[in-house]
């Protein structure tokens, strides 16, 4: 039997690896979404 889990932030059902943010099951386009919008904007790159 095939287990649906829909992402909770696009609703899309998910194929692929289910991730995991503050107890939402998300994809793995939103969950990296959260991670970089949860992260301090610091300066990442060195000039
Ligand atoms: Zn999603």
């Amino acid at each position: 039997m095939e287990t649906s889990i829909k992402c909770g932030k696009c609703g899309k059902p998910i194929s692929g690896e289910v991730y995991e943010f503050k107890g939402v099951k998300i994809c793995e386009d939103c969950y990296l979404d959260e991670v970089i919008a949860s992260q301090p904007k610091s300066c990442a790159m060195r000039r």
